[in-house]
C-alpha cells in the first residue's frame, strides 16, 4: 500500500485511521474503513479532479472531515465510497456484496442527492430544496456525508470557472450552510459560510480578514489577560475548567457589518468559552463571573435549561471585562461543546465513548428523524407548534408528494399517483401538449404509469402531436386536468363563436329585426358593457356555449314585448316533488341552476324565465340578474331533495407560500368533495379557485369558516361569473 500513501495534500489512509481510532474502539469497524478506502482507490484509479490531483483525494478528504465531526464507521466508509456508484464502473449489487446494505444505502442516498441541480435564485425554491434534501435522505447520515462532500468541494473551488464558483458559493450559503446549522454542525456551517463569502464578495472578505489581522496582537493580549483573571477566579473556587479564546468567523462579522454596525462596534469580537465538567458548574462559574465582572443587561441567555432546536446548549452572557472591554462569554460542559461544534452526530459518538448503553448508533430511527425535523423548525415562518410542523413537513415531503427528476437533474414535485403526463405538463404546457411517450429510469412506460419517488423521467415529444381526451382519466394533478381541458376549450372556442353568431342571427330573424339595425357599433358597445366584456366575440362565445341566453343579448337593445307581459310573481299552487326547485304557480317546468352564480340548497334564489328553455335559478345577489330585468319569478328550494350542488369559491392567500395541500386538508375536514383546484393568480399572492360539490349552504358556510381560520387566508369568496 506504500504507493498509495503519497499525496499532494499529504493525506494518507493512516491519517484517516488515526483520527477515527480516537473515538472508534472496535478494530473490525476500522478494518471496514480500510476496505472502503482500498475499494474506492481501485475504482477511482485513473480519474483526476479539475484541480489536477488524483480523484481519490476527494473522498479521502471527505472522510477526514467526517472524522472531525465524529461520524461512525459506516458514515466514514460511505464517505470514502460516495462517488463510486456515480462515477465508476460499480453496480449497487457489487457494493452491497462487499459492504452490506447499510453502507450501500448511504452511498445510494448521496448519489441520489448529487443528481439534483440546486442552483436557484428563487427563495421559495431554496426552502423547498432544503425540504427535498431532508425528505430524500432517509438517514441523517446521508446529509452529513453530503455536507462533508460539499465542504471539500468548496475548499477546492479555485479550480472552477468564476461563474461556477459563484453558483456553488450561492448553493453553499443558501442551502448547505443552513442545513449544517439545523443539524448543529457549527464547524462545517461556519467554514462553508466563510468560503462562500470569499467567492461571492472577495473584496469584503479580504477587507475583514485584513482588519482582523491588524488588530490581532492587541486583541490577543486583552483576551489572554482576561483569561488569566477568570482562571484564577475559578481555581479559587475549585472549579476545574478549560478556557478557549474564540475567534468570530469572518462571515458572522460580515453579517453584523451588513446590518449597519461599524467594525469597531462589534464588541463580541472579544469572546471566551469556558468549558467545565458538569451542568451545575456552568451555573456556578456564571455566578462567579457575574460577581466580579458587571454583566451587560439583557444579554444573558440560558440555552442550558432551554436548548435550541438543534440541541445546542450553552450559557451566554456579555460582561464588562478588563480595561472596560466587552466580552462575550459562553459557558458549557464538554459534552455540550461537542454537540455545539459537531452536531448530533457528535452527541451519539460522545455518549458511546462514555459507555452509555442506552444510546444507539446514528441509525435510521424514527426518533432521529423526528429530532431532525424538529431541528429544521425555523425553516418555516408559520406560527405552528413544533409537533404540527413536524407533521406537516412529513406530510408534505414524505407522504403526499413524490419527487422525480428530469434527465438533467431538475426536481419536479408531484402528488402521489401522478403519471408521466403530469410530469410533462409540470415542465411546460407545450411539453405536455406534445407528449407522445415516456421513458422512466431507461424503460419505456405507458402514459398512465404511476411515477415513484426519485424516478428519472424523460418525455418524448412530437411537435405536431396534440393531447387526447383520454388523458383526463390518466392524470392526477388537477392543474394538469385544467390545462388539458383548456386545450380543448380553446379548440372548441371557434366552434362556439360560430354557433353563438348563428343563434343571435336566427333570433333576430325570428323577431324581424334587421341585422343592420342591431349590429351597429353603438349597440355592440352597449351590449359589451352590460355583459362586462370588451370584445363582442365574447358575447358570441357566451351565447354559443350556453352561458348567455340569446334573448338577453337582443333585449339589451330591443325589449321583448312578449316577455314584459309575463307574470312577475305567482302564488304557489303546487309542489313538484321531483325537482330541487319549486316554482311558484308552475308545475313540471324545466328548471336549471345558473352556472354564473351556482346557487346551492339554502341560498336565497330567484328564477328567470328564459324563452323556450324553462327557468334558470340565480342567487338573489347575482349581478347577471340586473341585465335580465323583469322576467323574474319566485322560486324556492324543495326541502325533500337530497343531492349535491356544484359551487365555486375563490381563496385569497396573503403570502407567497404554496398552500394547495393545506386547503385540501381543510376541505377534507368538512366532507365537501372537490372537483378541482387551480391557482388563478400567481404574483406576490395567490388566489385558488376551488370547484366543489356541497349538500347546501350550511356545509358551504362551514367550509368557508374553516378556511378563514387559517392565518394565511385573506378572504374567501363565492364566485359569480
Ligand atoms: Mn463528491
Amino acid at each position: 500500500m506504500s504507493s498509495l500513501s503519497k499525496t499532494i495534500e499529504n493525506i494518507k489512509l493512516e491519517n484517516i485511521i488515526e483520527k477515527a481510532s480516537l473515538y472508534i474502539d472496535d478494530k473490525e469497524q476500522i478494518k471496514i474503513i480500510e476496505k472502503a478506502y482500498n475499494f474506492a482507490y481501485k475504482k477511482h484509479s485513473g480519474q483526476y479532479r479539475k484541480s489536477g490531483e488524483e480523484y481519490i483525494y476527494h473522498p479521502m478528504n471527505v472522510a477526514i472531515i467526517l472524522t472531525s465531526v465524529y461520524a461512525d464507521y459506516e458514515t466514514i466508509s460511505a464517505g470514502l465510497l460516495h462517488d463510486v456508484l456515480e462515477d465508476c464502473d460499480c453496480t449497487d449489487e457489487e457494493m452491497e456484496e462487499e459492504f452490506g446494505k447499510t453502507i450501500t444505502k448511504l452511498v445510494q442516498g448521496v448519489t441520489k442527492l448529487s443528481k439534483i441541480n440546486f442552483s436557484t435564485e428563487n427563495e421559495y425554491l431554496i426552502d423547498y430544496y432544503k425540504k427535498i434534501i431532508v425528505g430524500m435522505s432517509e438517514d441523517v447520515r446521508v446529509i452529513i456525508i453530503k455536507l462533508a462532500d460539499r465542504l471539500h468541494n468548496m475548499r477546492t473551488l479555485w479550480a472552477l470557472s468564476e461563474e461556477k464558483q459563484k453558483q456553488k458559493a450561492h448553493e453553499a450559503l443558501d442551502i448547505f450552510a443552513p442545513l449544517a446549522h439545523h443539524l448543529g454542525i457549527h464547524r462545517i456551517k461556519s467554514e462553508l459560510e466563510d468560503l462562500s463569502l470569499r467567492y461571492l464578495k472577495p473584496d469584503v472578505f479580504y477587507d475583514i480578514a485584513e482588519k482582523l489581522n491588524k488588530t490581532k496582537l492587541e486583541r490577543d493580549r486583552i483576551v489572554y489577560d482576561m483569561q488569566e483573571e477568570i482562571t484564577n477566579l475559578l481555581n479559587e473556587h475549585h472549579i476545574p475548567h478549560e478556557i478557549k479564546g474564540r475567534s468570530k468567523s469572518i462571515y458572522s462579522i460580515y453579517n453584523k457589518l451588513d446590518k449597519g454596525k461599524k467594525f469597531s462596534d462589534i464588541y463580541d469580537l472579544l469572546a471566551l468559552r469556558i468549558i467545565v465538567n458538569t451542568e451545575q458548574e456552568c451555573y456556578l462559574a456564571l455566578g462567579l463571573i457575574h460577581s466580579k465582572f458587571r454583566p451587560l443587561p439583557k444579554r444573558f441567555k440560558d440555552y442550558v435549561a432551554m436548548p435550541k432546536p438543534n440541541m445546542y446548549q450553552s450559557l451566554h452572557t456579555t460582561v464588562f471585562g478588563i480595561e472596560g472591554y466587552l466580552f462575550e462569554v459562553q459557558i458549557r460542559t464538554y459534552e455540550m461543546d461537542e454537540v455545539a461544534e459537531n452536531g448530533i452526530a457528535a452527541h451519539w459518538a460522545y455518549k458511546e465513548n462514555k459507555g452509555s448503553k442506552s444510546s444507539a448508533n446514528l441509525t435510521n430511527t424514527t426518533e432521529q428523524k423526528l429530532q431532525f425535523f424538529k431541528s429544521i423548525i425555523d425553516l418555516s415562518h408559520d406560527k405552528m407548534s413544533s409537533e404540527e410542523f413536524v407533521n406537516s413537513v412529513k406530510d408534505e415531503v414524505l407522504n403526499n408528494n413524490i419527487y422525480c427528476f428530469t434527465p438533467k437533474g431538475d426536481v419536479i414535485e408531484l402528488p402521489k399517483g401522478a403519471t408521466p403526463i403530469d410530469f410533462a405538463y409540470k415542465i411546460h404546457t407545450k411539453v405536455g401538449e406534445s407528449t407522445i411517450g415516456a421513458i422512466v429510469n431507461n424503460n419505456i412506460v405507458p402514459l398512465d404509469y404511476e411515477l415513484k419517488n426519485n424516478d428519472i423521467v424523460k418525455i418524448n415529444t412530437n411537435k405536431s402531436s396534440t393531447p387526447s381526451k383520454e388523458w383526463l382519466n390518466m392524470v392526477k394533478c388537477s392543474a394538469t386536468k385544467n390545462k388539458i381541458r383548456a386545450f380543448f376549450t380553446k379548440n372548441d372556442k371557434e366552434l362556439y363563436i360560430e354557433k353563438g353568431k348563428y343563434s343571435i342571427e336566427k333570433e333576430l330573424r325570428k323577431r324581424k329585426i334587421p341585422f343592420n339595425d342591431f349590429f351597429t357599433e353603438e349597440n355592440m358597445e352597449q351590449i359589451n358593457k352590460s355583459f362586462k366584456v370588451t370584445d363582442f366575440e365574447d358575447i358570441y362565445l357566451g351565447v354559443g356555449n350556453g352561458k348567455i341566453p340569446t334573448n338577453s343579448v337582443i333585449n339589451v337593445i330591443f325589449k321583448d314585448k312578449e316577455a314584459e307581459a309575463a307574470p312577475k310573481t305567482v302564488k304557489v299552487t303546487s309542489k313538484n316533488i321531483d325537482a330541487d326547485i319549486i316554482v311558484s304557480g308552475i308545475d313540471k317546468v324545466k328548471v336549471n341552476l345558473a352556472n354564473c352564480c351556482n346557487p346551492v340548497y339554502g341560498d336565497e334564489i330567484v328564477g328567470y324565465i328564459t324563452k323556450g328553455n324553462g327557468i334558470t335559478v340565480h342567487r338573489i345577489n347575482c349581478h347577471n340578474l340586473e341585465m335580465l330585468e323583469d322576467r323574474t319569478i319566485d322560486v324556492s328550494w324543495n326541502t325533500n331533495i337530497n343531492k349535491r350542488y356544484s359551487s365555486c369559491i375563490l381563496v385569497y392567500i396573503n403570502d407567497s407560500e404554496n398552500h394547495m395541500l393545506d386547503l385540501i386538508q381543510n376541505i377534507s375536514l368538512t366532507n365537501v368533495s372537490v372537483d378541482g383546484i387551480k391557482v388563478i393568480n400567481r404574483g406576490d399572492k395567490s388566489v385558488y379557485e376551488i370547484n366543489l360539490y356541497v349538500t347546501g349552504l350550511e356545509q358551504l358556510n362551514k367550509l368557508i369558516l374553516v378556511l378563514n381560520k387559517n392565518s394565511f387566508v385573506e378572504k374567501v369568496e363565492r364566485t359569480i361569473r
